[in-house]
């Protein structure tokens, strides 16, 4: 499975795993439910799963701006 971590907010990616026998189980998605792993991740077309999440300089932004928190998509 190929794994990358990408911000949603700027979608810059922060981590990539590339690991044959990596399951969901492994990267922690079992406290999750199935309904909140959709929401967080996307498989692509070329089987690569995108897992969003906030990057440090976006969660920083959000905390000086929190009005941010209302837009999908801002540029900082
Ligand atoms: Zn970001």
């Amino acid at each position: 499975m190929h794994v990358r971590y990408r911000c949603k907010h700027c979608f810059s990616i922060l981590a990539e795993l590339n690991h044959q026998r990596l399951t969901f189980e492994q990267l922690g998605f079992r406290y999750f439910t199935t309904e909140e792993q959709k929401q967080m991740t996307k498989k692509t077309e070329s089987g690569v799963v995108d897992v969003f999440v906030i990057c440090e300089s976006c969660e920083d932004a959000l905390k000086t701006y929190p009005d941010y928190h209302e837009l999908d998509y801002f540029i900082h």
